[in-house]
């Protein structure tokens, strides 16, 4: 099917948000206004989507915002559910972490390619009237103090400016908006090298696990199960390997052996070189323009953390963004995406860069010590249990952020509101706006303009009392994105407080 059929709408010229780069992070981005009524415009340079499947692991709290994106359904039809990773050592297990234990919605992952998740993402962004301008190369920007000109250039060289009011960086590792922001990325740059194959082939490791070898051989060796018979292996590759050696089956067959692997492959779709880098801009925001995603942070694939973390970002930018058009105040709640979304992104990148080392000394000592800590300590104590909340990233919260208040017992400003099975739960999922959650016989209603009121069923009392600590008289108020921004006894005061938090 062509991706731009001749009968699209013609996009407006003036969006109240221009979009640069349809990857993951951007179709998220996109999504989120959409659905919130937002104008916005999303441009590509690539004349069609790619076609490498980067990212396939979709964590825990990343499926809790694709629910409310409106595409949960659609991305687990085409992915495997992962309920654990297996770690291995001279051709013994030697611990498992599960995920089934982790305080979540969804207390798993799923593996699906990342050309899967695009599609998802666009077809849901076609439903909500916006189509991906391709071949659309964003070439300059001028920031002005009422909003944004963008230049963009077509493969024959013409140009076009799109005037929007915000412009959003979601343009990937190499990033145009962030060169000329003048931002670069910071950080270390050594890493270490991998090689990566997208494959058909046989094995009998679980399906619903991630697989990881650390020995026999100097070198680890990782498997992902997905769909159907394909598997994403990686091989890390000793120092000093030939930077121009041609990534072939055969190679990548032979390093899997000497690490332990037993897959056989039958096929090749993507195979690949991968040199692990880090950085992060020091800024998130400079005026009216935005980045996020692989713009932003760079890092380890270890943890599967990168399109996660920048679909994360997209989540918490958008309803900002839209609350921003709507009110034309540019102040505090802007701000915020980069005071609650930097430090998440430093810890993406610390955690990505512990679990790299980890799973890659070449020591033999140290790795007799890693594998016996891993064994004892997974294996006995909590551990896995916090491990996995990590890297699931259900351990994301936005306490002291300057746009949440309140003191809670139970649940604190900042936290992810985990509701799965009850009417509040529900209403998250549509409702686009701040949800302020009312016991029954609670307070007086009528609270503040742009925050539903949700008064929860008697059945589903306990079920929130205890979640929340909410009691008779208290309020809760969560945010668009699902975290907490207030919880209160007093809800006038206290959502009269926490709005002008929002407005300053
Ligand atoms: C080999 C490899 C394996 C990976 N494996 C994993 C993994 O297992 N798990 C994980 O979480 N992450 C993984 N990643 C990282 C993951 O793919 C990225 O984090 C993710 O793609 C980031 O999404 P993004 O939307 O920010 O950027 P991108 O996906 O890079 O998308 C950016 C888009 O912007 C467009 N663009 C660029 N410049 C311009 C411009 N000037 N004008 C208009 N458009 C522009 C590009 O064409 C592109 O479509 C991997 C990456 C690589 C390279």
């Amino acid at each position: 099917m062509p991706e731009q059929p001749a009968a699209l709408p013609t996009p407006a010229p003036t969006p109240d948000v221009l979009v640069v780069g349809a990857g993951p992070v951007g179709l998220a981005l996109a999504v989120d206004l959409a659905r919130r009524g937002v104008a916005v415009r999303v441009v590509d340079t690539l004349a069609a989507p790619t076609t490498e499947s980067r990212a396939i692991v979709v964590h825990s709290r990343t499926l809790d915002h694709l629910q409310a994106l409106g595409v949960l359904d659609a991305v687990l039809e085409r992915a495997v559910v992962s309920r654990g990773m297996e770690l291995y050592a001279d051709g013994r297990r030697l611990a498992h972490v599960g995920f089934d234990g982790i305080d979540a919605v969804h207390p798993y992952s799923v593996s699906l390619l990342q050309t899967d998740t695009e599609a998802v993402l666009t077809a849901r962004l076609a439903e909500l009237g916006v189509h991906v301008e391709r071949s659309t190369t964003l070439t300059a920007l001028d920031a002005r103090d009422d909003g944004v000109v963008a230049t963009v250039t077509a493969p024959d060289g013409t140009g076009a400016t799109i005037e929007a009011a915000f412009v959003v960086g979601t343009d990937g590792a190499r990033s145009t908006v962030r060169h000329l922001l003048g931002l670069r990325l910071e950080g270390s740059f050594a890493g270490e090298d991998f090689l990566l194959g997208d494959v058909d082939g046989d094995h009998d490791y679980d399906p619903s696990c991630f697989h990881t070898f650390f020995s026999p051989g100097e070198a680890t060796g990782l498997l992902f199960p997905l769909p159907g018979d394909r598997a994403r292996v990686f091989a890390q590759l000793p120092p000093g390997v030939d930077p121009d050696r041609p990534v072939t089956v055969e190679w990548l067959q032979e390093a899997l052996d000497e690490r332990g692997v037993r897959l056989r492959v039958r096929e090749a779709h993507w195979l690949t070189r991968l040199r692990l880098k880090h950085g992060q801009v020091p800024r998130y925001r400079v005026g009216r323009v935005f980045l996020a995603g692989d713009a932003a942070h760079i890092h380890s694939p270890a943890g599967g953390l990168g399109m996660n973390t920048g679909i994360h970002d997209a989540v918490n930018l958008g309803w900002k963004l839209a609350l921003a058009v709507a009110s034309g105040r540019t102040g505090a709640l802007l701000d915020s995406y980069e005071a609650e979304r930097h430090p998440v992104g430093a810890d993406v990148i610390a955690l990505s860069t512990r679990l790299t080392r980890l799973g890659t000394l070449r020591n033999p000592v140290a790795q007799r010590v890693r594998n016996l800590v891993l064994h004892l300590g997974l294996e006995s104590t909590s551990l896995d249990e916090r491990l996995a909340a990590r890297v699931e990233q259900q351990r994301v919260r936005y306490a002291g952020s300057p746009v949440v208040a309140g003191h809670g017992r139970t649940v604190h400003p900042g936290d992810f509101l985990r509701l799965p099975r009850t009417q509040v739960a529900d209403a998250l999922a549509r409702t686009p706006g701040h949800l302020a959650v009312v016991l029954p016989r609670g307070w007086p209603r009528h609270l503040a303009e742009g925050v539903t009121e949700l008064v929860v069923t008697e059945e589903d009392e306990d079920a929130l009392t205890e979640a929340t600590g909410l009691t008779h008289g208290g309020i809760v108020v969560v945010r668009p994105d699902g975290y907490v921004g207030l919880v209160g006894d007093d809800p006038k005061t206290g959502v009269a407080q926490y709005l002008a938090l929002l407005d300053g």
